[in-house]
């Protein structure tokens, strides 16, 4: 869209720019936002606006940098409602049900898994999210991963080969073949469409050598790394994540006092910058999906480590591809404030995905922001399950209403 855009009559404007005043969330009042080529082109004083071709009346509401959704899975088929009914009544996640979504995925055609992507995504967009990673990971084949990243390339710049989600039953009896082949043959397919790779660190996944491995593999050709780690009890996952200098681990639910330490060690983005720091990415969806003890914010944040949150959006563990959601179970579950909550949403998430483009709103930020139907970012946590997402501007252009 071309022409300038102002948006006033902000309630509370969210910058995340720690430069200045209103504390972490650089909140500003009776502030405005010019927009020009997608882009932020001045914050400041309503007074003082300059001229815009078009205005946004935002009507006293709160606006937000889009938020960030760092960790979804939106390329498979099928849905595991049954599965999800079943664990509700008593049953325990294993993981194991990532085979069923994969049987699913090869045999569904590339205009089905389109279709999902598009509907996930635009369901994410109407809740906020302006930017998404997406990761393969229910194809584990060279050509189904290939296809489920160039996919995923239609809809994001963050595609994730996760290739070593789990291994497919066809490889269960001999995984250091299936290893050889994730490093072989199918990261050389799937690299030209990822910028990131990822390794289910788990046990019932991959074990710490052959995450190594793979990691290793990818960032050799360039890939950055990400890590699903201590999930679903202790383990390796996070100190490999450092020790490779991941730019994420996620999940963090179980973590010793080690791991704390070491994701503290890598600091925070502002102080470390961000080839140094590893952020802890928490998916408080998949915790109250699975009915499961949620990862421990607080620890984390006052030992000094960078928290994000993300959806994990997947059939299996997380079927959710809201962002408010897991902003009102991180505060009402995670001992984040509500404060802290947004920030790991929109510049925690950015900072999980190295980019100082998105998750801020200052001048040359990418015009990604969201207008609330309330006065406050508070209200995220304080009114959950509420639609409360009025407008969305991506790249400067309206999504919702014109
Ligand atoms: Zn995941």
């Amino acid at each position: 869209m071309r022409g300038s855009l102002l948006v006033d009559n902000i309630g509370e404007l969210v910058t995340n720019d720690i430069g200045g005043e209103g504390g972490p969330l650089g909140i500003r009042r009776h502030a405005a936002v010019l927009v020009e080529d997608g882009q932020v082109a001045w914050v400041g004083p309503a007074r003082d606006a300059p001229a815009a071709d078009r205005r946004i009346d935002a009507e006293g509401g709160a606006v937000l940098p889009g938020f960030v959704d760092s960790h979804a899975h939106l390329v498979f088929a099928g849905d595991r409602a049954a599965e999800f009914a079943a664990r509700m009544a008593g049953e325990p996640y294993t993981g194991g049900g990532i085979r069923t979504t994969v049987g699913a995925t090869r045999a569904a055609s590339d205009d089905e898994l389109r279709a999902t992507v598009r509907r996930l995504r635009g369901e994410a967009m109407r809740q906020g999210t302006t930017t998404i990673e997406i990761k393969s990971g229910y194809g584990l084949t060279v050509a189904d991963e290939a296809r489920s990243l160039r996919i995923a390339a239609e809809f994001t710049e963050d595609t994730t080969f996760l290739g070593a989600h789990v291994v497919p039953a066809e490889y269960a009896d001999r995984p250091d073949d299936y290893v050889g082949m994730v490093c072989g043959p199918m990261l050389a397919a799937a690299a030209p469409y990822a910028r990131w790779i990822d390794v289910f660190c788990e046990r019932g996944a991959f074990d710490v050598d052959h995450a190594r491995a793979i990691l290793a593999c990818g960032q050799a050709v360039g890939l950055g790394v990400r890590v699903h780690a201590n999930q679903l009890g202790p383990g390796p996952g996070v100190q490999l994540g450092v020790e490779l200098g991941a730019a994420s681990v996620d999940h963090c639910t179980h973590l010793t006092d080690a791991d704390v330490d070491a994701l503290a060690s890598t600091g925070t983005t502002w102080v470390s910058g961000f080839e140094l720091t590893t952020v802890a990415t928490l998916l408080p969806g998949a915790e109250f999906s699975t009915r499961s003890p949620y990862p421990d914010a607080r620890r984390l944040l006052d030992a000094g480590a960078t928290v994000a949150l993300a959806t994990d959006c997947n059939p299996g563990s997380s079927y959710t591809s809201s962002m408010p959601f897991c902003i009102a179970l991180a505060v009402r579950e995670m001992r984040m404030t509500p404060a802290e909550a947004v920030w790991a949403a929109t510049a925690g998430g950015a900072a999980a995905l190295r980019r100082t483009d998105v998750g801020r709103l200052a001048r040359g930020a990418r015009a990604d922001l969201v207008i609330l139907d309330a006065p406050s970012h508070l209200h995220l946590a304080y009114r959950p399950g509420v639609p409360l997402i009025r407008q969305v501007l991506h790249n400067g252009v309206p999504q919702c209403r014109p």
